[in-house]
């Protein structure tokens, strides 16, 4: 079949810029597995494509927006919260999704990350957390398990790692969720259920890196890592948060689910209140 018959015929040409495929991701790697549901999930939100921004920082992960045919930014490493804030606000209509790794978004962002969330900033937040920085050698990173081999943990990583849902509940985040890459449909359902809500959501996504992380652990391949997933995890989205570290222990649990699904004032909403109600309001019809 000549290729151009088979791209044409692509259930996600409409969303994908498939001139730019094959992607840069190792065989094995929890990322296309992500932008696929992403990318389906946005197809069935009815949000027309031209409504939907992907942001995206430095990394492996980073490299999604330029794989999708909607408006995207390839920003500075850790900074794409800063840039989709700005988008946001500048343009409160736009659905604006960054989509980041976990190091750019919890280690070099940080900051940024707890601040957004403290405000409820009006955003889509998808955290790939593969547990180690994949793009830059495989080194340790505020998610990686206690104990987990990395090229920066040769003798295994003797801190406590972030525990990202909880992190983020205890931040004011309106919506929390966490899946892995083996669960496509009720991530894809998670993506469009957060793409009608407002305020500060944030989805963590268990994926492999095989090549990264999955190596020096002796996890095996992609695929083995996905049985492990297969093996470890458990829906409880009752699940107290704070128990909801991931362990590199053979009997721990994976936890997955939605775990805060709420609403509060966005920032916009109390920026309204709090502020330009006074600024547009009293003074200049005294005046
Ligand atoms: S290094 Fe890891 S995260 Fe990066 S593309 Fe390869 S498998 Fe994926």
């Amino acid at each position: 079949m000549p290729k151009e018959a088979v791209v044409s015929t692509h259930p996600l040409d409409e969303v994908l810029r498939t001139d730019r495929l094959p992607h840069i991701w190792c065989p094995g790697c929890g990322l296309g597995t992500v932008m696929g549901a992403f990318a389906r999930a946005m197809l069935a939100s009815g949000i027309p494509l031209d409504q939907h921004v992907v942001v995206s920082g430095i990394g492996c992960t980073g490299r999604v927006p330029g794989y999708l045919k909607v408006d995207g930014f390839h920003t500075t490493h850790g900074r794409a919260i800063p840039f989709a804030t700005g988008l946001v606000i500048a343009n409160p209509e736009l659905k604006v999704t960054v989509f980041s790794g976990d190091g750019d978004l919890v280690a070099i962002g940080g900051n940024h990350l707890i601040h957004a969330a403290r405000r409820n900033i009006d955003l889509n937040v998808i955290c790939v957390n593969n547990f180690n920085y994949g793009m830059t050698g495989g080194q340790l990173g505020p998610t990686t398990p206690k104990g987990a081999i990395t090229t920066t943990s040769p003798y295994g990583f003797p801190e406590d790692p972030f525990n990202l849902p909880h992190l983020l509940a205890s931040l004011g985040a309106v919506f929390v969720a966490r899946w892995t890459t083996l669960h496509v449909r009720q991530l894809e359902e998670t993506m469009i259920r957060a793409f009608h809500k407002r305020g500060f959501r944030f989805i963590e996504v268990l994926a492999p890196c095989p090549v990264g992380f999955g190596r020096p652990n002796d996890m095996g391949e992609g695929l083995d890592e996905m049985w492990f997933y297969r093996r470890q995890a458990d829906y409880d989205p009752q699940a107290a948060l704070e128990m909801l570290e991931v362990s590199m222990h053979k009997d721990s649990k994976v936890i997955c689910g939605v775990f805060v699904d709420t609403e509060r004032p966005t920032y916009m909403d109390n920026y309204h209140k709090y502020v330009l109600s006074k600024v547009m309001g009293g003074k200049s019809g005294a005046a």
